[in-house]
């Protein structure tokens, strides 16, 4: 069985006081738990506070997106040798926020994600599917084209993520079934064998599209949902601690 992980992206929500007493709560609350990976992305000005405030406990630090440039004139942007100086571990990369808003592309993830890992980082790497993709019926067509091109030249799949996470899901309390979410990982891991072979087995592909304490024991206990990509839920200690507690009893069951 693959190791669970379970990421909390906070988006752009709260100030290093706020994100530092959430990380500690998140930390106390989820320290038994066994047999997978807890993470938190706050935003870039509270990384080293966290890093800070979560070190020597279970929990690990991500960033929300990087540069895929070592250093220079790129005004705004954050380079990986920072996001690793300020103690993450992983980079979320390709989110679809960043892909709507910020012109994201499979091009520029790609870069992002070479980047990441030749930097030491592991990438979770986002894809999914509009809205108006799913019910035209070509969800498996986009994204595999994700993936591909995300996914483009890595010699091996060591050390990387996949996040499913359709754009209709969200932030809008509207989840994939556990079997319309199975359907497209069972895809995503046949794709992904297909490009690196056996270390697909070994791969963590993880859902994100409103996740909730109700919602996520169905999802975890699909065969290859490895754990939750959560927004708003990761943004409340009790929650995000509740969604991490059930993905462990699940996936060590
Ligand atoms: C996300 O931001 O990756 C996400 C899945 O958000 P939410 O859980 O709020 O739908």
């Amino acid at each position: 069985m693959r190791p669970w992980l379970v990421a909390g992206n906070w988006k752009m929500h709260t100030v290093a006081s706020e994100a530092v007493s959430l990380a500690r709560g998140i930390a106390e609350a989820t320290s038994g738990v066994k047999g997978g990976e807890v993470v938190i992305a706050p935003p870039f000005t509270s990384l080293v506070p966290v890093s800070q405030a979560i070190k020597g406990t279970h929990v690990k630090l991500a960033a929300q997106n990087l540069y895929f440039q070592d250093k220079g004139a790129f005004t705004g942007e954050v380079a990986p040798s920072m996001l690793v100086d300020a103690g993450c571990e992983y980079v979320i990369i390709g989110h679809s926020e960043r892909r709507k808003y910020f012109g994201e592309t499979d091009e520029s993830v790609n870069l992002k994600a070479l980047k990441a890992l030749a930097s030491g980082l592991k990438p979770i790497v986002c894809v999914g599917e509009s809205e108006e993709e799913q019910e035209k019926g070509v969800t498996q067509f986009v994204v595999g084209m994700q993936v591909r091109k995300a996914l483009f030249g890595l010699g091996v799949l060591t050390a990387v993520t996949v996040a499913y996470e359709p754009v209709w899901a969200i932030g809008t309390g509207k989840n994939a079934t556990p079997a319309q979410a199975q359907e497209v990982h069972g895809f995503i891991r046949g794709l992904l064998a297909d490009m690196f072979g056996a270390g697909a087995e070994a791969t963590r592909i993880l859902y994100g599209g409103s996740v909730t304490a109700d919602n996520v024991a169905d999802l975890a206990a699909m065969k290859d949902i490895d754990g939750a990509l959560v927004g708003g839920a990761s943004l409340k200690s009790d929650s995000f601690s509740s969604i991490i507690s059930t993905v462990a009893e699940r996936r060590t069951a």
